[in-house]
């Protein structure tokens, strides 16, 4: 957070801009159901900062409470998830931004994967990051590196 690294992101339209300040405390997939049904999608890789790295510009963004707390923010126009946000605990409020709303994603590498036992049987990845029973923390990993077995071939 110390240092003045900025990036930017938005939505698809391009109603919702935002711009992060400083280097984001985690950057990783999460599995979960809640975040799979917000996207649509897989799998979503996250990258989290403090309230207070964060500016929104343009629309505001919508927000669905998708449990009490937590926020799922999309555009109201085009629709793009956002961020999930809430209460970061010791970090105070935070924001997670979906990686693919940044300008360049290239830049945010993630580090593990949340919530390893919702993900969808049939798909994974082939690194070689821990695995996480719940969110990312002090836990020890269920493991490294994809399942190979149970995954489809063709
Ligand atoms: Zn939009
Ligand atoms: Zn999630």
């Amino acid at each position: 957070m110390s240092n003045g690294i900025k990036m930017t992101g938005g939505c698809m339209c391009g109603a919702v801009r935002y711009e992060t300040t400083g280097t984001s405390f985690g950057v990783n997939h999460c599995h979960c159901h809640s975040c799979r049904k917000h996207n649509g999608a897989v799998v979503v890789t996250l990258a989290g900062f403090a309230a207070d790295q964060v500016t929104f510009s343009g629309d505001d963004r919508k927000i669905y409470e998708s449990s009490p707390g937590v926020g799922r923010a999309f555009c109201g126009n085009c629709g793009t998830p956002l961020t999930w946000e809430g209460d970061g605990g010791e970090l105070g409020p935070i924001f997670e931004f979906h990686i693919s709303t940044f300008d360049n994603p290239d830049d945010l590498v993630p580090t593990a994967h949340a919530f390893e036992p919702e993900r969808i049987p049939w798909f994974d990845v082939a690194d070689n990051l821990p695995r996480y029973q719940g969110f990312v923390d002090d836990s020890t990993p269920l493991r490294h590196g994809p399942v190979s077995e149970g995954l489809p071939s063709g």
